[in-house]
């Protein structure tokens, strides 16, 4: 049977948002918008599930009318749950870790931080966020010539690969993971916390009959690499939100006028 002749409330379409529905670090599409919501939307749930969090996912989708307009919003992969404008359920690093875990790491980071030598620094070295720590070695408060900066002496030094090495080690007995993603930072976050998690959510509610992923970082250390290799969904690959209709368009048999 062809997803084309799956009812509406059978099939789920996924979608990552930076660099699937919208251009790397940049505000979806007024036309690409529109074929989402008239096109797409009556023939299939519609869903994102991003790394960030609801704020940034709301900066880029043009604001809050995401909330009646996507059937499911997992920000932070997931790890929030907001199921038709509703928030359904949110998972949080505290609670998991415990405080006493959660600050031993906190302090060695920041000792670690202390003691790297880089060209500059700036402000802001851990983001904490509920399901994760975002670490970022020279301060996320950084312009975008000094973010550069950063880029270049990472491709001979490894910054946070070696890093990444360190607290692996330091922290053998908690069950974390690691993930580089964007050009300053990693995250942080409990095994099992990627883009699946928010797959849990959807079985433990839903019954579709296709569940439909969409990500362009889907190699191994990619935050999409995860679900995209899930046996429970159906997983294209883009490299831009052009790939993303183009697929849509042929998958749901809609018609380009
Ligand atoms: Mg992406």
């Amino acid at each position: 049977m062809s997803t084309a002749s799956l009812q509406r409330d059978e099939i789920l379409l996924l979608f990552d948002v930076d660099g699937t529905l919208t251009y790397p670090r940049t505000n979806i599409q007024p036309e690409f918008e529109a074929f989402l919501y008239s096109k797409v939307k009556p023939l299939a749930n519609i869903a994102t599930v991003g790394g960030s969090d609801l704020e940034k996912m709301f900066e880029q989708l043009n604001g809050k009318k995401i909330l009646g307009e996507f059937d499911f919003l997992f920000p932070e992969n997931g790890l929030v749950q907001i199921d038709h404008g509703k928030e359904a359920g949110k998972q949080n690093i505290i609670q998991h870790l415990g405080e006493p875990t959660l600050k031993r790491f906190i302090n060695f980071v920041l000792r670690n931080l202390s003691e790297l030598e880089l060209p500059i620094k700036r402000g802001t070295f851990i983001e904490f966020r509920n399901g994760m720590l975002n670490v970022c070695p020279m301060g996320r408060q950084c312009t975008r010539s000094e973010r550069n900066m950063f880029v270049e002496y990472e491709k001979k030094h490894n910054v946070r690969e070696e890093m990444i090495k360190v607290l692996q080690e330091e922290f053998a007995d908690v069950d974390l993971q690691y993930s580089i993603g964007g050009q300053i930072s990693f995250d942080v976050f409990p095994k099992g916390w990627d883009k699946t998690y928010a797959l849990r959510y959807i079985e433990a509610n839903y019954n579709f009959k296709e569940i439909h992923f969409f990500g362009d970082k889907t190699e191994p250390g990619g935050n999409d690499y995860e679900i995209f290799i899930d046996p429970r969904v159906i997983s294209h690959k883009v490299a831009t939100p052009e790939d993303t209709r183009r697929i849509l368009t042929d998958l749901l048999k809609i018609s380009d006028s």
